[in-house]
């Protein structure tokens, strides 16, 4: 291991707070019911950690694994609202299993069940970021995963991935660690590879999350249970980057791969950020999966904005898209459609439209009243 990774990984190992995902396949007999002793191995892994330190938050699938098991379903339905159904019986088991297990320990576990909107909504999102503070604060465990019967992402797409990293980007998180079935992020995509071949390709050690490279070998690699993908993960890591977190995706076959990711071994794949943490604010707007418009911005307008951080005035602004409100999140795109920044806007969309192109100074002139000079100040606005 050369110097710089061993720093890195040291830098993993140090972390006080650390959020670890597991997929259904690390959890599961092979999606029908839940895996008792990887559990349970997870779970002593897991009090180690705490009684080593650490804070740690755990984001678990594997409900309607487990749903399937308690309500004999042999075939995994494929109507969303039967899957709904499932991951709510399931949830029970999930739970009552992390519990009992860390029972053992000592240590307890609490139920949080999170939609990606409770963390767009900024009430929601504080207060489950203050929740979860206090959690940790008493040694507890979180045990965190999508509430499937108001959302349905992760049964549509595998995403506790990217649920993941929102957690980990609210509790300031220094690690996100993602166990799959992969050894990690390998350095071209498995599934092009002929049987000799593929037993070189190895998985990369260590790179920059924001990396282009990765796009070129995270490839749609989804597997039968985690239906996430590399690419997902990678995205997540990308996500957790922006907090400042570095993201370890490892397998999670591997024999107490936690203590040893804890005592700075190399195991998977380490994707470390090379950006400036962003301030908690800027990245509740940047973690943002979806906007309710979009500002298609000049050349000039990406110059000031992205190389010389000024805020964005309307002149700059060349069409309005959707339909959006004072005070929400849009996306700013280049011409190419390119999403570069995005940010908490001063006026709707239909101000914005009388405004696009035009220069602050006649605002008033034209709207009758002026809110702000900028349409997106630069404290409110992330270059992505
Ligand atoms: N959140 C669900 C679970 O925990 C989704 C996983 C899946 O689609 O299998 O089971």
């Amino acid at each position: 291991m050369s110097n710089k990774l061993e720093n890195k990984r040291q830098q993993v190992s140090e972390g006080k707070r650390w959020v670890i995902k597991v997929g259904s396949s690390s959890v599961t007999k092979n999606g029908r019911g839940l895996n008792m002793e990887a559990i349970a191995n997870l779970a002593t892994q897991l009090a180690s950690l705490v009684k080593s330190g650490k804070e740690v938050i755990l984001v678990s699938s594997g409900a309607i694994a487990e749903g399937m098991n308690r309500l004999a379903w042999e075939k995994r339905p494929h109507a969303v609202y039967e899957l709904q159904a499932a991951a709510a019986v399931g949830q029970m088991g999930l739970v009552q299993a992390y519990e009992s297990c860390l029972q053992k320990h000592a240590l307890h576990s609490a139920q949080v069940l999170l939609t990606h909107e409770d963390l767009q909504d900024r009430k929601r999102y504080l207060n489950a970021r203050t929740t979860l503070r206090k959690l940790l604060s008493l040694k507890v465990i979180p045990v965190v995963n999508e509430n499937d019967t108001v959302a349905t992402d992760e049964i549509k797409f595998g995403d506790n991935d990217t649920l993941a990293a929102l957690v980990s980007n609210l509790v300031e998180a220094d690690t996100l660690i993602i166990l799959t079935d992969q050894q990690g992020v390998f350095e071209s995509p498995p599934q092009e590879h002929s049987n000799k071949a593929r037993a070189d390709n190895k998985p990369i050690d260590d790179i920059s999350a924001n990396d282009s490279f990765l796009d070129k070998v995270a490839g749609p690699s989804a597997g039968e249970l985690g239906r996430g993908g590399m690419l997902t993960k990678v995205s997540a890591a990308r996500l957790a980057a922006r907090a400042g977190a570095a993201t370890i995706i490892a397998s999670g076959r591997v024999e107490n791969v936690l203590i040893e990711i804890a005592k700075g071994k190399q195991h998977g794949t380490l994707l470390y950020p090379d950006n400036e943490p962003l301030v908690a604010r800027k990245q509740w707007i940047a973690n943002q999966l979806y906007t309710n418009g979009e500002l298609v911005l000049d050349d000039g307008a990406c110059q000031v904005i992205c190389k010389d951080g000024k805020s964005l005035l309307s002149i700059g602004v060349q069409d309005v898209k959707g339909n959006f409100e004072r005070g929400e999140v849009v996306s700013c795109v280049n011409s190419k459609g390119e999403e570069i920044a995005r940010g908490l806007v001063n006026y709707n969309a239909k101000e914005a439209g009388q405004l696009k192109g035009k220069a602050s100074s006649v605002i008033e002139s034209t709207l009758g009243y002026v809110e702000e000079p900028e349409l997106i100040h630069r404290d409110n606005l992330v270059v992505l």
